[in-house]
């Protein structure tokens, strides 16, 4: 092992932030109202796979740089009589990605600063009223995404695809005079 491995393992330790995010998560792995940190990149393979479906329209002949996305992640387990037990989930997210121009394809550089949170809460209260037509809720003293815990498992990779497509822009233009030839 080289020094700088060293240094690599004793910043994690000191830092205690993981860099590893399952998609879904066991709600049970975690203990309640304790933080655990997150630091993670397209290194991630779920992570990765969200660059790569942003950027499946791209022509395949183009050039443009590679995509990047970090996002850190503070997940924490509460309970309380409103919610029971439920998972709070805090994320930070930068990308950068192209996406083809919709009248010539030529790739436009895209940058998503999201900050998002959630609280997933049991299967069980999905069929109540009060959450039949809602899509947030007030959790750990904010107004947060609603989500649901499944068979026991938090989807994170769910709650992130959607609020990423929701801040997207669908279907950018070059601007003024199109840099490729346009097509249609
Ligand atoms: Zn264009």
């Amino acid at each position: 092992m080289n020094s700088s491995q060293n240094y690599v393992d004793g910043f994690q330790i000191m830092s205690k932030i993981n860099t590893h995010l399952d998609a879904q998560v066991f709600v049970n792995k975690y203990s309640f109202d304790i933080i655990e940190e997150y630091e993670i990149d397209k290194k991630t393979p779920w992570v990765n796979d969200l660059l790569v479906e942003l950027e499946e329209d791209n022509d395949d002949e183009a050039e443009y740089p590679v995509a990047t996305m970090e996002i850190k992640a503070q997940i924490t387990r509460k309970t309380n009589t409103f919610l029971n037990d439920h998972l709070i989930v805090r994320a930070q997210l930068t990308s950068h990605f192209h996406l083809p121009c919709g009248r010539c394809l030529f790739p436009l550089a895209q940058e998503l600063e999201l900050s998002l949170s959630a609280a997933f809460l049991h299967e069980s209260q999905e069929k109540k009223p009060e959450y039949a037509e809602v899509t947030t809720v007030f959790a750990d003293g904010h107004e947060m995404e609603l989500y649901f815990y499944k068979k026991g498992m938090a989807d994170i990779n769910e709650f992130i695809h959607e609020q990423i497509y929701i801040e997207v822009t669908p279907f950018p233009r070059c601007e003024g005079e199109c840099k490729n030839p346009v097509l249609y």
